[in-house]
């Protein structure tokens, strides 16, 4: 375990953060009177915060540590990297060995029509690319016209102006006079929260159809793509009913638009396969990366193309005048190759899949017997618990996010983290954890779980 021998108190941190540090999706005013939790080391699937606490980071960070924090591996390639070269572009006619082996190392793991990447630096930057890749695509194929992009609501591709425009999120649109132009949403195929009138399968149809009917409004002759998340994460894990992946293949295969799927969670391993395409059977044309890609240890995106795509777009595109400064960071490229060289070594696809996923999955399931939770649902590694009021009719709390919040604040405080999405709990640990850990996840969440029945109890509001 790292414990820094140079920390300063707690609170020193916390002042200084409050007096200069915004932070990203935060209400600044509520956090400063809070003061905010300072993490100072890691190590596996733990994390340590400047209390001392040991916390289990059942998050894998933000859905990305997928090989666990701390391996001194990737620290060392990155260093190797950085003495030799610690940066030059990729612009000019000109690459560098790490970016030309990390790249071709990728599209050596990815479906095998994908055959080239474009790097990024986030997960944001890289539906932006895709934004700009996909109608300059339509464009190489003699119609212009097709510039429209077909997102979901509650979907989630980035906090850029594109990648917020081409997501769902209300609160985000709100804030600031968004989606831009070109850009509509279907409903998302989210059964507990809106489908429970009718059965999954036909309300995984029901939704699916949702593409067409847009299709046919929009006019086909002016749809560029439609992008969706294998599995929704930060709208709430998720997970679509079978019906659903299957139509929206059929859809786009028989409709002529383009098929994005925003990997940025799911690839890497985290629903058991590399990618959660290859868990839904599907085969898109270009698949956004990141978060899994370095494991967090550098921040890096990417875009892995289509021979569909890269064909035309090589042929006729001349320049994509289009790129960023950082674009394949020597740094970030070590921390990737060796972060999949550490995947395949360990074979963590695999582990997860086999191993690790059908423990938590047992384990993860058993939770749906508690009072308060009304579903309990997971895929590979990535789980979500839907907190109800009453068992019975599935009714929720009033003010959704409010129990969430204490759910997530009880978990934390007994030693494992849980994100709440309003009144849904979620998690995604790394694919590195162990039968112990996952035992200690569980039990933690169902003692929170049992914890804030009791306090509901005594205020009278169950
Ligand atoms: C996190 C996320 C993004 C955005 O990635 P950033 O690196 O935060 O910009 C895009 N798509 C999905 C599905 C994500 O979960």
């Amino acid at each position: 375990m790292n414990i820094a021998p140079n920390l300063r108190p707690t609170a020193e941190y916390q002042a200084m953060d409050a007096a200069h540090h915004w932070h990203p999706f935060t209400d600044t005013k509520a956090l400063n009177a809070k003061g905010a939790r300072v993490i100072t080391g890691a190590e596996g699937s733990w994390l340590t915060d400047s209390e001392g606490h040991r916390i289990l980071d059942s998050m894998a960070g933000l859905w990305c540590v997928n090989i666990g924090h701390g391996r001194d591996r990737v620290v060392d390639a990155v260093a190797r990297q950085m003495r030799q070269l610690a940066y030059y572009n990729t612009f000019f006619q000109t690459t560098h060995p790490a970016a030309a082996e990390f790249a071709e190392a990728l599209t050596a793991v990815a479906p095998a029509h994908m055959n080239r990447v474009f790097f990024t630096n986030s997960g944001s930057e890289s539906n932006d690319t895709v934004f700009r890749l996909a109608r300059v695509y339509w464009d190489c194929m003699g119609k212009p016209n097709k510039k429209v992009f077909i997102g979901r609501k509650n979907g989630y591709h980035g906090s850029t102006v594109a990648a917020v425009s081409l997501g769902g999120m209300r609160a985000m649109h709100a804030q600031s006079g968004l989606p831009i132009e070109g850009v509509t949403h279907i409903n998302q195929p989210y059964w507990f929260g809106e489908g429970r009138y009718t059965d999954p399968e036909t309300f995984g149809r029901e939704r699916a159809a949702e593409l067409e009917a847009a299709i046919d409004m929009v006019g086909e002759e002016n749809v560029c793509a439609f992008i969706a998340e294998p599995i929704q994460g930060a709208g709430g894990v998720i997970i679509p009913p079978e019906s659903y992946w299957p139509e929206i293949s059929r859809i786009c295969r028989e409709r002529e638009i383009l098929l994005v799927a925003d990997e940025v969670i799911c690839g890497f391993g985290r629903t058991g396969n590399w990618w959660g395409s290859e868990t839904f059977g599907i085969t898109p044309d270009l698949m956004p990366i990141a978060k899994g890609m370095t494991s967090g240890y550098v921040p890096m995106g990417g875009v892995l193309i289509s021979d569909r795509v890269a064909g035309p777009v090589m042929e006729k595109g001349g320049e994509f005048v289009h790129g960023y400064t950082y674009s394949g960071h020597p740094a970030a490229c070590a921390a990737g190759l060796e972060v999949l060289a550490i995947m395949q070594e360990e074979k963590l696809v695999e582990r997860a899949r086999d191993v690790a996923a059908p423990a938590l999955e047992k384990k993860w399931l058993s939770l749906g017997d508690h009072p308060l939770v009304g579903e309990a649902r997971i895929k590979g590694l990535v789980g979500a618990l839907e907190i109800v009021r009453n068992k019975e009719t599935l009714e929720r709390f009033e003010k959704p996010g409010t129990v969430g919040s204490r759910l997530r604040d009880l978990s934390i405080e007994g030693g494992a983290i849980m994100r709440a999405v309003g009144d849904t709990m979620i998690i995604s640990p790394p694919l590195t954890i162990s039968g112990e850990e996952i035992d200690f996840l569980v039990d933690t969440a169902r003692a929170a779980l049992d914890r804030l029945a009791d306090e509901l109890t005594r205020e009278g509001a169950l």
